[in-house]
């Protein structure tokens, strides 16, 4: 007798990613595949890629390498490669590790299911096409089997703004957003499945501007239609550009109590000469204002960022005001990197900054990113929190989840199920979460 056929699949890089992956493997189910955790026993492999970091490309090559063994065993074995590293390299992926047998862009994985029988029938399945069909509207309705308490919801894809470092406009193509009644009924769905917290993902996806009944949404009149939904307890939205930070949507932090205390709000570089270079369009000033508009709509908001260190003709009196930014703002999280290029941006054409420096720079960055982030954490021992549980702790009756503020937070002897939504009085800070008592 044969079982259903196992999918495995890899997800690298952001959240948008791990939302397209479950994505995938719904669509795959329809073709009778069941998820795997393990590699070993997989009938199909999907690698779903992100290009985002450095020789992206090559680790993927090398990943792939790994699985010729596999493959070697089990001659019916698929091997696929999604994601913005196959919407990049496209046929060359098939050119250069021969044992892939398929390779979709991320705009185009509503069409996998005939791909794969493509591939079933002894072919190479090839697609990087940004098609006119929503691939959203296309793939089947998420199963109605029920899930976690928190999910992410795709309403807007690719990005117009071209930063002069970036690979999103090429890898997934131009800004669009899902049409509001989709998403809405996607959220309704999920939240009948058990789905407390909803984050709503997109490139930049304050600029969201999808369809609605009267005329374009803004993400603000979207949050607010999302606020109706009973049952649905917290939203949340990632990633935002600091231009698209709407008066509407700064306004929605302070009164809609569903809108979590928390933004990611990159700004990349505290000076102005490189954010010009960068094609950022804002300044370190600009920004600076923003947040004070948006400390004012809600003053214990948690802001965190992105920044990249390095940047071609960065000087030291660039990065110096990088660091004056950071200490201005205050942030409770926040990521940095190393400028690296990327092929076909326009930066990576550019004198490059010495490798040495960029090191020294971003330890100097991320020490006082990681104060900081210690500081927010540890102000909270002594205040209450509402904590969204998620799962058991690794100790027995513990139970974790996060506060509105995305700070991971630990109860001993907690007497809560999963998806509760309980007043935690925060008595410890430890490494990198929280520990409490219910109230
Ligand atoms: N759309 C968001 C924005 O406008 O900031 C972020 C998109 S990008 C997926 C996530 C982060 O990766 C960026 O904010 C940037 O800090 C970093 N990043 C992108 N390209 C990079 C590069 N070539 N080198 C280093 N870091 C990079
Ligand atoms: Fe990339 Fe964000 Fe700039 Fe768009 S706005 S090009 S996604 S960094």
């Amino acid at each position: 007798m044969t079982g259903p056929k196992k999918l495995f699949i890899k997800t690298y890089g952001c959240q948008m990613n791990v939302y397209d992956s479950e994505r995938m493997a719904e669509a795959l189910g329809g073709q009778g595949y069941v998820e795997t955790k393990s590699a070993d026993d997989a009938d199909m492999i999907l690698l779903n890629t992100c290009h985002i970091r450095e020789k992206a490309a090559e680790k993927v090559y090398s990943e792939l390498g790994r699985f010729r063994g596999l493959k070697d065993e089990n001659p019916d074995l698929k091997i696929g490669v999604a994601g913005c590293v196959a919407q990049a390299e496209g046929e060359e992926i098939m050119r250069r590790q021969p044992l892939v047998d398929l390779v979709v862009g991320p705009q185009s994985y509503h069409r996998l299911p005939d791909m794969e029988a493509k591939t079933r029938a002894g072919e190479k399945a090839l697609d990087t096409d940004f098609p006119e069909e929503d691939k959203f509207e296309k793939l089947k309705s998420r199963p109605k089997a029920a899930r976690g308490p928190t999910a992410f919801l795709t309403v807007q894809e690719g990005c117009d703004k071209f930063c002069a470092f970036c690979v999103v406009p090429y890898t997934r193509g131009a800004e669009v957003s899902r049409p509001a009644d989709r998403i809405l009924t996607e959220a309704r769905d999920l939240v009948e499945r058990g789905v407390r917290e909803i984050t709503l993902l997109g490139q930049n996806v304050n600029a969201y501007h999808g369809v609605g009944p009267d005329g374009d949404l803004t993400l603000a009149q979207l949050i607010w239609e999302l606020d109706k939904i009973d049952g649905l307890a917290r939203i949340r939205f990632t990633t935002s550009h600091p231009n698209d930070m709407a008066d509407d949507l700064i306004e929605a932090h302070g009164t809609c109590s569903k809108l979590m205390p928390y933004l990611h709000l990159p700004v990349q570089s505290g000076s102005d000469h490189i954010l010009k270079r960068m094609n950022r369009s804002h300044t370190a000033d600009s920004y600076l204002r923003l947040i004070e508009r948006i400390r004012k709509a809600r003053p214990d908001i948690l802001l965190s960022g992105d920044f990249i260190v390095g940047f071609p003709e960065e000087s030291d009196a660039d990065f110096q005001a990088t660091l004056d930014l950071v200490e201005e703002v205050g942030y409770g999280q926040a990521y940095s990197f190393k400028y690296s290029t990327r092929p076909g941006t326009p930066a990576a054409e550019r004198p490059q900054v010495d490798e040495d420096v960029k090191s020294e720079r971003l330890q100097r960055l991320q020490t006082l990113i990681t104060r900081q982030q210690r500081d927010v954490q540890d102000s909270m021992v002594g205040k209450d929190v509402s904590v969204l549980f998620e799962k058991p702790g690794r100790r027995e009756g513990q139970m974790g989840g996060k506060s509105e503020y995305l700070h991971a937070v630990h109860v001993a002897n907690a007497n809560v199920k999963v998806g509760e939504i309980r007043k935690v009085r925060i008595t410890d800070s430890g490494t990198n979460s929280l520990g409490g008592v219910l109230v």
